[in-house]
């Protein structure tokens, strides 16, 4: 099977060099296998979409030398490298989700949401006042056919949510973290569908990587406890579920996760002040990779012979500016 990996950014702002991270990992292990990466913008989320961050991202990610081979139609524009396939850009995939959704609905695996955001704001005060978990209350579950179609003719705004099973263990294998398992009892019925007929992150995802080949997700941490409600979805498809590769964080030397307020941190800033892209990939590649000898400067060519997910450490790497200005030194 061929490897075929993807960096999914969302057009919401800058990109923080723990994207780029992401972005080079995902580039080194489809060089390494002869795989393929992919980009793909997810930008589902109408209210954070920011102004040109897609063209930012894309300035980006192109000086650093990190291309991908299948592609990004924008205003009718190919960006990226050859852009055979495409646009990968979720907004522009509407129809697609919800074909899918209807498959999910017709198996009893999604069902519609009526709540109010007053009645589910309601819910949430009252078990925490409860010393309850906030979550969900599976309140329109059992709704009947009629109820829904009723709803539905009367023009009630609805979502469309997983309806996950109420105690059962899901596990997979994460190749950073080994195996993981979490129960459904944690979990909430997640909202695949919104009002606004998008898709969430949590559907697209998993319907994009499937139609996309994705073999391998190469991610940020944050997106681990997510990872069971995907799985699920997976299941639900009757799909294989890709291998998951999830990156512990860039953290600062008091070993807080990265953030703008300690110093730069977007691709943006390195570039404005002078570094070159040879001398930051090849440091932010060192920054939870480690190779097999301890070389420290490598060409891109070289970390795309090295690379391998096995040396990808579990706990968060440190961001030394100082390591870095020695790497880029060399340059
Ligand atoms: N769009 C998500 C993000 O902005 C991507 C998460 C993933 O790779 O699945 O981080
Ligand atoms: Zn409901």
């Amino acid at each position: 099977m061929s490897v075929r990996v993807r960096f999914a950014p969302s057009p919401t702002g800058f990109v923080h060099i723990g994207s780029l991270r992401t972005a080079l990992y995902n580039y080194l292990f489809a060089r390494k296998n002869n795989g393929k990466y992919i980009l793909r913008v997810e930008d589902t989320d109408q209210s954070r979409y920011v102004e040109g961050a897609i063209e930012g991202m894309l300035r980006s990610m192109e000086w650093a030398g990190v291309n991908h081979d299948e592609g990004v139609i924008l205003n009718g524009e190919h960006l990226g490298q050859r852009g055979e396939f495409g646009p990968y850009i979720q907004s522009q995939r509407l129809d697609i989700y919800k074909q899918y959704i209807k498959i999910l609905l017709e198996n009893g695996y999604a069902y519609y949401c009526f709540c109010s955001k007053e009645r589910l704001d309601e819910v949430r005060e009252k078990q925490k006042a409860e010393g309850l978990t906030a979550g969900y209350d599976g309140h329109c579950r059992n709704l009947s056919k009629e109820e829904v179609e009723e709803k539905i003719r009367a023009g009630h705004p609805h979502v469309i949510r997983l309806r996950l099973p109420e105690n059962k263990d899901i596990k997979f294998t994460d190749i950073v973290r080994g195996e993981v398992v979490m129960n459904t009892v944690d979990l909430d019925d997640q909202v695949l569908m919104k009002s606004d007929g998008f898709p969430t992150y949590h559907f697209a995802v998993v319907v994009d990587d499937h139609l996309m080949g994705i073999t391998h997700v190469i991610r940020g941490e944050e997106w681990l406890p997510s990872t069971p409600k995907h799985v699920y979805l997976y299941e639900a498809f009757g799909w294989e579920a890709p291998q998951y590769v999830h990156l512990p964080n860039i953290l600062n030397a008091d070993r807080k996760k990265l953030s703008k307020r300690q110093g730069d941190v977007a691709v943006e800033d390195f570039l404005n002040k002078g570094y070159l892209p040879e001398g930051l990939v090849n440091y932010i590649a060192l920054v939870g990779w480690s190779p097999e000898d301890n070389q420290e400067i490598f060409s891109m060519k070289e970390l795309e012979e090295s690379f391998s997910l096995e040396r990808v450490s579990k706990s968060g790497g440190v961001f030394d500016v100082n390591k870095l200005n020695w790497v880029n030194g060399h340059y």
